[in-house]
C-alpha cells in the first residue's frame, strides 16, 4: 500500500504545467483560507472551467519547518488525490512520476490492472479520486458555505432534490460549514435554507463532460 515519503516534493512547483489544477469552489475556499493564513494566491481559469492554481516554488499553504501541509484536512482534491492524476486527454488514471514512492514502486504500479487494485495500493487518493469524477459528472455544482451548524432537517428537505455530496465542518475555520450539492439548482438551495444564511454559493458548469 502507498505510504507517503514526506519527502515534500509533490509541495514544490517548477512549472506552470505541474500546478494543481482545482474546481471552482476549491479556488473560493482557498482563498477564504489565503485570507486567514495571510498568503496571497494566484489562479487562472481554463477553458474547461477548472482552475489552474498558479504556484512558485514551494506552495504557500507548506510549512518547511514541520515539512507539512497547514490546510492538509482540508486540502483541496488534487493534493488529496496525489500521486494519482487524472489525465483528462486519455480518460484515465496514471500515477505521478514526480512522487519519489512511485518512482520506487513503478514496478508494481505498472502491473496494476484493475480499478480494485488501483484502491487496495491508494485508499485514500482513491476515495478522492472518485469524488473528483463525482463532481465532474454531477448535473451541476454547488458549493454553499454556512456560518452556523445546517440542522438536520434542512438537510433532508435539501435531499429531496438534491445530492448532498459533501458536508463537513470546517477544523481550520471556526464556525464555517461548507456544503457541496448536485443535481438541483441554486434557487432552490435558498428558497430551503434562507438568502441569509448563505455565505457564499457558487453553481458550476463545468464543460470538460457534456
Ligand atoms: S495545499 Fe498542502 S498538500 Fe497541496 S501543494 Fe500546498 S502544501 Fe502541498
Ligand atoms: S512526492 Fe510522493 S512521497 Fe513525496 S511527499 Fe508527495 S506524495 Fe509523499
Amino acid at each position: 500500500m502507498f505510504k507517503c515519503d514526506r519527502c515534500s516534493d509533490c509541495c514544490f512547483f517548477k512549472g506552470e504545467d505541474e500546478d494543481p489544477v482545482l474546481l471552482p469552489h476549491e479556488v473560493y475556499y482557498l482563498k477564504i483560507l489565503g485570507k486567514h493564513f495571510g498568503v496571497k494566491l494566484e489562479f487562472k481559469q481554463l477553458e474547461t472551467g477548472f482552475y489552474r492554481w498558479i504556484i512558485k516554488g514551494y506552495c504557500p499553504f507548506y510549512d518547511p519547518e514541520t515539512r507539512s501541509c497547514r490546510i492538509h484536512v482540508e486540502k483541496p482534491l488534487a493534493c488529496r488525490m496525489f500521486p494519482l492524476l487524472l489525465d483528462i486527454v486519455n480518460v484515465g488514471v496514471v500515477a505521478s512520476s514526480k512522487c519519489t514512492w512511485v518512482g520506487r514502486c513503478i514496478g508494481r504500479i505498472k502491473n496494476i490492472s484493475s480499478e480494485g487494485e488501483l484502491a487496495k495500493i491508494f485508499p485514500v487518493e482513491y476515495e478522492a479520486l472518485k469524488e473528483l469524477l463525482g463532481v465532474i459528472y454531477s448535473n451541476g455544482v454547488i458549493a454553499v458555505a454556512f456560518r452556523a451548524k445546517v440542522a438536520e432537517d434542512v438537510l433532508s428537505k435539501l435531499r429531496e432534490k438534491c445530492e448532498i455530496t459533501s458536508c463537513i465542518e470546517s477544523k481550520l475555520l471556526e464556525g464555517l460549514h461548507l456544503v457541496l450539492i448536485t443535481g438541483c439548482s441554486s434557487k432552490f438551495v435558498e428558497e430551503v435554507v434562507g438568502s441569509d444564511n448563505v455565505e457564499f454559493l457558487i453553481e458550476e458548469k463545468l464543460v470538460l463532460v457534456e
